[in-house]
């Protein structure tokens, strides 16, 4: 059956039931991402970042340098977290970042001056490239997915550096499933599981899933993207607070902030109005965009829309017209992507549309918002974006 003809679409916002996090609508046809979204009206934040400051008090390190871990990456909410961890909560963090390779050098720069206006010390997992491309190589073609690596490594690399050395608090930013589809109440205070990282941020493609004997993908590919045990995440009590249970969590406010503050930049994206997000990578607004629209119906540009529609910050019908504008637009770099994975052109394309399903698309020809209107001046027009910077130790 096509599943267009089952899908309902929330009264307020552009999610429908089809979302792949999940998404339930109450008796008025008002999805639970909305109505979670209530709660940020509603709830006492001075109370709930008290409460955070004291939850994180006990983590002060008596012995070693460092509280907390914070992973970080040269795109938007780093420059947010690292400023609530240290101005706000006075801890010292160990920043810590996966090298996703699909690096801007925006990207890059925004990462060095981070650490530099920080002051503070970072850790790189750079996994070997050979097995990065296997591995993207496999899930792009059975799952249509070439983040699997970048997802996989980011939401791991805290987690082992905290095994190693022992720092039990990590601080993450926003829950997606929170913020996207209200998977839980703020108040319930969730935490980091390695289950939620399995079923929602690795789609439920375990590392070893990858190693079967129709690839060339083994152990030694994916050892790096292995969960610390059990009884090791208990040993040393390490647990992953997320900042959106306990800050009016609001990225676009947050990141123009951050613009002023400390010089974080933006740039022009190719599929959305917002400059702000995913600066720091080549791919994710535009080949991993074009394979979510393809698979899902939707692409970014939708989240970022229902995101503003809640705040209150545009109608529905402007946001459709928005939608309607970027989701069609042609994403750029896929040579460049194609020459990284050593896939020719032709084949590529092949590959995206084995993924494309059939829905129903509006098209809108004319772009109507000035989003962030006032921090789009800054943008600097003479950064052109080249090739994917492996590595990089920034300015
Ligand atoms: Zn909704």
């Amino acid at each position: 059956m096509n599943l267009e003809n089952k899908k309902l679409q929330c009264k307020k916002c552009l999610y429908d039931t089809n979302h792949p996090l999940g998404i339930l609508l109450d008796e008025h046809g008002i999805c639970s991402g909305c109505r979670i979204h209530e709660e940020k009206d509603t709830l006492d934040w001075k109370f709930r970042l008290d409460k955070l400051k004291k939850i994180t008090s006990r983590y002060k390190s008596k012995k070693s340098n460092y509280d907390v871990i914070v992973p970080v990456n040269g795109s938007h909410d780093s420059y947010f977290i690292v400023h609530v961890v240290k101005n706000l909560l006075n801890l010292n963090p160990l920043l810590v970042c996966y090298n996703k390779y699909y690096n801007t050098s925006l990207g890059i720069h925004n990462l060095a001056n981070l650490i530099t206006k920080f002051n503070s010390d970072i850790l790189f997992k750079n996994v070997n490239i050979k097995s990065v491309k296997k591995i993207t190589k496999y899930t792009l073609v059975k799952y249509g997915n070439i983040y699997w690596h970048c997802l996989a490594g980011s939401t791991v690399f805290p987690v082992q550096v905290a095994e190693k050395f022992k720092i039990p608090l990590i601080i993450w930013g926003a829950h997606q499933g929170i913020e996207q589809v209200g998977m839980f109440s703020y108040k319930n205070e969730v935490e980091m599981t390695k289950r939620y990282r399995l079923n929602h941020d690795l789609f439920s493609v375990d590392p070893l899933d990858l190693v079967t004997p129709y690839n060339n993908i083994t152990e030694e590919d994916i050892f790096q993207y292995i969960y610390p045990s059990f009884e090791s995440i208990n040993t040393i009590g390490i647990r992953g607070l997320y900042l959106n249970n306990f800050i009016r969590w609001d990225p676009k406010i947050q990141n123009e902030k951050m613009i002023k503050m400390y010089n974080f930049k933006n740039n022009i994206h190719s599929r959305t109005f917002d400059n702000h997000e995913y600066v720091d990578c080549f791919n994710y607004m535009n080949i991993h965009d074009l394979l979510k629209y393809y698979k899902f119906g939707y692409s970014k540009v939708t989240d970022q829309v229902v995101r503003e529609i809640r705040f209150g910050r545009i109608s529905k019908k402007k946001a459709e017209l928005l939608v309607a504008y970027y989701q069609n637009q042609t994403p750029k770099y896929l040579g460049l992507f194609g020459e990284f994975l050593g896939i020719n052109n032709q084949s590529l394309q092949y590959i995206l549309s084995s993924f494309k399903k059939n829905f129903k698309i509006k098209k809108n020809d004319k772009p109507i918002i000035n989003f962030s209107k006032k921090f789009t001046k800054n943008i600097d027009k003479n950064i052109v974006e080249k090739q994917y910077i492996l590595f990089g130790k920034g300015a």
